[in-house]
């Protein structure tokens, strides 16, 4: 989207089974003029529902069951921010977040799911909620990994008899008996206990799928207790209202979804249970700006299950009356269907259908059903990426500025960002931004020399916030490159001009996300200048000591010396893949938590540990930054490939032949430096270009050992050694190992 246009966000709160479906259609129309759209949501991968047993069962991968909420946003030209929201501001039009500043909207909508309805004391403690579904994956790995663990007899309750406890507890059982006979243990070991507190087990659904479904359970010996409502859960067991106590050794919690309690704290109208109150058009009853979708919303007069069904059904209409709020357009309600089919899965593969009065079962059921969800998944992974959508041709909302204007925005706006911020007071600085003039006075401590390095970039990610701590990451790292401490910084940043709140959302939040990076090492912001530009742009110039006894120069390594590196390699070619949608949002999602991760405990660490000569790792890739730390006659390094760590996902994209647009250039310029050998994913990915990426170091071989594992303790855990030092000799200065 030409930026100048931007004027009003759409922002999305959840990526739910609604939302999915507006953000295809999104990136299927045209864009609508003036509007920015933004997802937020605390999971990347949205697991779909109708597969999740599926999933639990072995029956599917994790990629297969998800749909990545990464490429889908790349798809929709939305701007994807990873964060839990924990409230709304709605007077100020703003949703509060768990790690960043307030996200202003102009138009939200929430599809954020429901919360499992834990009422028995002890049960949040002592049970396992198979709600939220977003994040039920990961404790049903922690479950099944203790129950494999545990010798001899497991018993295992689920509390809960509708659809997904029925579902739930045969899918676990499959698996388990799976993993059992796997492990050559009898299928006897488990045995399992479904707690119903209504008469009857699946109480929503016909008396034939009822029978039908008790047949499953009878076969399966699954022991039934009806009427039998669990009044509090202890360690390895459970107390029902009659009195009884049921020992089990792990419980699953399966009863009705219950509702997040943010949305009525913000002061949007819910009803009783707390879910949101919205029209037949998917508005909010009491808040014309905001629409609601998926097990979160209560549509008024239309009191339907909570179900993954009806939330993939509102996403259509969902979408129409987003797009018509925006365009100012009259809202189209819809009516949500009264009958559904419903296909029950019992763990093999098997499956009961219902629909209205009617129910039948069998293994075509099953294969019926995996057609359906198999169709419904390619709607969201087989996207064909389209060339971003323009707004030519419409008229921008903002009128064009002359260029000297631009710098005015600076200093208001980096008041602004710093206002909220806890900036470390540095005894050192006589002026710095407290007392501003026309440029900053800082003293050196005393027998120290200034260690100065400047960096910048354009956005490479549609995320401000993280783009900023990223930038400042990255920034920092040549100082503790240099054995240095960081002192100040000066920042130099553009916003493309938009609306002027536009502008100023972008700015505090990339500022922010800078400012938090900076703190934690102690580095004070003295200054800088903001300005209108192209495209959003953030850089520092990072002002440090040392005394110069103590810095680390690139050089200095001897044969008696040892090479590690602290960080994984792959940033260049997870960005580079996600250009072009082929990189998984959890792949993602760990370089990010890598490249924002500051190198200052890592270069103390290694100062400690008698490094004798340091640098990062960035845009030459390793191999190139390496070469800096050889000279013509010093000491040459075996480099031992299969010891570099890489991140996650950058040996499947470099084995697809993903590269970075500098890989060419870096892989050239080191042909002539090494040991020709073949070449191989990992080979190559030494010299992928690396953003803030780790340090790598030279020092004693004695000290390695105690070295990683300090380096393991301060969050760096992937460091490693990669290489050893040895003597001068003719030829290639990397000798590689392996390949
Ligand atoms: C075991 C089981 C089996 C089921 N089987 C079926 C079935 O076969 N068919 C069916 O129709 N239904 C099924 N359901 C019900 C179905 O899973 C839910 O109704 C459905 O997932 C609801 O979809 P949703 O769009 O409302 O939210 P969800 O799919 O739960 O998505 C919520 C999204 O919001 C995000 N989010 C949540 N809270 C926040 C927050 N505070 N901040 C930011 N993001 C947030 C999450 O990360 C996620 O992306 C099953 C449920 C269970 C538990």
């Amino acid at each position: 989207m030409n930026n100048s246009s931007i004027s009003r966000d759409l922002v999305l709160l959840g990526g739910g089974h609604a939302h999915v479906e507006v953000l295809r259609r999104m990136g299927m129309q045209p864009p609508i003029p003036g509007v920015r759209l933004t997802l937020i949501s605390r999971e990347l991968h949205t697991p779909y529902s109708g597969m999740l047993p599926g999933l639990i069962a072995g029956h599917y991968t994790f990629d297969e069951a998800h749909i990545d909420l990464g490429p889908l946003a790349h798809f929709a030209n939305a701007r994807l921010f990873h964060d839990e929201v924990t409230g709304l501001d709605l007077e100020r039009q703003r949703v509060l977040c768990r790690n960043r500043p307030p996200v202003a909207f102009d138009v939200l909508s929430i599809d954020t799911g429901s919360t499992p309805t834990i009422t028995a004391p002890g049960a949040a403690t002592h049970a396992v909620p198979i709600k939220p579904v977003s994040t039920f994956n990961q404790r049903w790995e922690e479950l099944r990994q203790r129950v494999l663990e545990r010798r001899g007899k497991v018993r295992i309750g689920v509390v809960g008899g509708g659809a997904g406890g029925v579902e739930m507890l045969m899918a676990v059982r499959h698996r388990l008996r799976q993993d059992g006979a796997a492990a050559g243990q009898p299928t006897t070991q488990f045995h399992f206990v479904l707690l119903c507190a209504s008469d009857d087990l699946l109480p929503q659904s016909n008396a034939r799928v009822r029978a039908l479904y008790q047949d499953v359970l009878r076969n399966a010996a699954v022991e039934v207790k009806t009427r039998c409502h669990v009044s509090a859960v202890e360690l390895g067991r459970v107390h029902t209202q009659a009195g009884e106590a049921i020992d089990l050794d792990e419980i699953l919690w399966a009863t009705h979804a219950a509702a997040p309690a943010w949305p009525r704290a913000a002061g949007l109208t819910t009803d009783d249970e707390g879910f949101i109150r919205v029209s037949d058009c998917l508005q909010s009853i009491s808040h014309a700006r905001v629409f609601a979708a998926g097990d979160v919303a209560n549509v008024t007069g239309y009191p339907r299950p909570k179900s993954g069904v009806f939330a993939v059904r509102q996403g259509p209409p969902l979408t129409e009356n987003l797009r018509r709020v925006l365009r100012g357009a009259p809202l189209a309600p819809f009516k949500p269907q009264r009958q559904f089919l419903s296909l029950i899965t019992t763990g093999d593969r098997h499956a009961v259908a219902a629909r209205g009065e009617w129910a039948c079962a069998g293994d075509w059921v099953w294969r019926w059903k995996d057609g359906i969800d198999r169709r419904f998944m390619r709607r969201y992974t087989d996207l064909a990426m389209p060339a971003m959508a323009t707004t030519a041709g419409t008229e921008p909302a903002v009128a064009m500025r002359c260029g000297g204007c631009g710098s005015k925005l600076g200093a208001e706006l980096l008041r602004e960002a710093l206002a909220g911020l806890q900036q470390g007071a540095r005894a050192e600085i006589v002026i710095g931004l407290e007392t501003p003039d026309d440029a900053a006075l800082v003293r050196l401590p005393p027998g120290m020399l200034a260690v100065q390095t400047v960096d910048a970039f354009r956005s490479f990610i549609d995320d401000p916030w993280l783009f900023g701590r990223i930038t400042a990451a990255h920034c920092l790292s040549d100082i503790f490159a240099m054995g240095a401490t960081a002192q100040t910084a000066l920042a130099i940043a553009h916003v493309p001009l938009a609306d002027p709140r536009k502008m100023r959302d972008d700015f505090v939040q990339m500022m922010s996300g800078a400012l938090e990076v900076l703190a934690a090492e102690g580095v004070t912001l003295v200054g800088g200048h903001s300005a209108e530009g192209a495209e959003l742009s953030l850089g520092f110039a990072i002002n440090g000591y040392v005394a110069e006894h103590a810095a680390l120069r690139k050089r200095g390594a001897q044969p008696t010396h040892t090479l590690i590196l602290t960080k994984p390699l792959g940033s260049g070619v997870l960005l580079a893949g996600a250009m072009r949608g082929q990189t998984k949002s959890r792949w993602l999602e760990a370089a990010y938590a890598c490249m924002s991760q500051s190198n200052g405990p890592a270069s103390r660490c290694l100062r400690e540990h008698d490094a004798a000569a340091m640098t990062d790792v960035t845009g030459f890739g390793l191999l190139g930054h390496l070469l800096e730390m050889l000279s013509d006659d010093g000491p040459r390094v075996a480099l031992d490939l299969e010891q570099i760590p890489m991140l996650d996902g950058a040996v499947e994209l470099a084995t697809l032949g993903i590269r970075s647009s500098l890989y060419p250039d870096n892989a050239h310029a080191l042909t002539r430096a090494m040991s020709a050998g073949q070449s191989s994913p990992r080979l190559e990915l030494s010299c992928d270009p690396q953003t803030a990426g780790g340090l790598l170091a030279a020092l004693p071989r004695a000290r390695a050992d105690a070295c990683l594992e300090a380096l393991h303790a301060l969050g760096f855990r992937h460091a490693a050694v990669i290489g050893e030092f040895i003597e001068a000799a003719p030829g290639a200065r990397i000798v590689v190992q392996s390949a």
